[in-house]
């Protein structure tokens, strides 16, 4: 469903991707796992249309991203679940207008009613419909993490993309939006990229895992592959995390 080929991107003297290949499978889950500034969040904007690449393709859901106008761009990122790595809620609004928003926003004519039954629908897929009148600075962090999947998985995507959806909370919070990941995978037949540093994360919610080291993947496996990787910077990487 993603397929990435030759890319580079940027950013004045800084060289952040240098040559990146990689292809994403339907209804996989992939971890990005790699250095703070080693480019994870870049990739994952390029792919969802919201950074213009330097070289390269990337082609979503048979489309590529780097030949769509505005138009065709933003139909394509409606069928793209993005879980920013702040939550990114509207503060002003509470939890049912934090999720209706995109739904009124991008379907037109939808009955009251209707986006009421979205709104609960997505509430219950993340288990939070008691909080439904909430607002967002009320909730936990974790809670708000979990509203924040809630309001991409209303527009039913396709593919989501998780930048660190674990970081900042408590080992047993971080479980559940595992679950929550792995539910959403199987719920809603999703694929997923999911930026982590948490290899717990990576180990429980996915099918492979590439490791992101100096602008490109130097190792891309499943866990146990990239964690037996005869590779000075990959052993680096998981010496310091066990
Ligand atoms: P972290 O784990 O800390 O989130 P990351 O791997 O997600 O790190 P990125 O956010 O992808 O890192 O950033 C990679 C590098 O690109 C950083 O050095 C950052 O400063 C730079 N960078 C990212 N976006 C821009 C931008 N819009 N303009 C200039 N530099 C940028
Ligand atoms: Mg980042």
């Amino acid at each position: 469903v993603i397929t990435i080929n030759g890319l580079y991107k940027s950013f004045g003297e800084l060289d952040v991707l240098k040559g990146i290949d990689l292809s994403i499978y339907r209804g996989e889950n992939i971890a990005v796992l790699g250095k703070s500034g080693s480019g994870k969040s870049v990739l994952i904007k390029i792919i969802a249309g919201l950074l213009k690449p330097d070289k390269g393709e990337v082609t979503v859901l048979g489309k590529k991203v780097t030949e769509l106008n505005g138009k065709e761009l933003d139909e394509l990122r409606l069928r793209i679940g993005f879980s920013f790595q702040s939550s990114a809620l509207y503060d002003s609004m509470d939890v049912y207008q934090n999720l209706a928003f995109p739904l009124t926003m991008n379907v037109k004519h939808l009955t009251r009613k209707q986006v009421d039954l979205a709104v609960e629908e997505a509430l219950d897929a993340v288990g939070l419909k008691d909080k439904i009148n909430e607002l967002p600075a009320d909730l936990s962090g974790g809670q708000r993490k979990r509203i924040g999947i809630a309001r991409t998985l209303i527009l039913k995507p396709e593919i989501m993309l998780y930048d660190e959806p674990t970081s900042g909370l408590d080992p047993i919070t971080c479980a559940e939006i595992n679950t929550l990941i792995i539910e959403v995978q199987q719920q809603y037949k999703t694929s997923s990229v999911i930026i982590t540093h948490d290899l717990t994360c990576a180990k429980n919610t996915c099918d492979r895992i590439a490791m992101l080291i100096d602008g490109t993947f130097s190792k891309v496996g499943t866990f146990e592959d990239v964690l037996n990787a005869n590779d000075d910077q990959v052993k680096k990487f998981f010496a310091y995390n066990f």
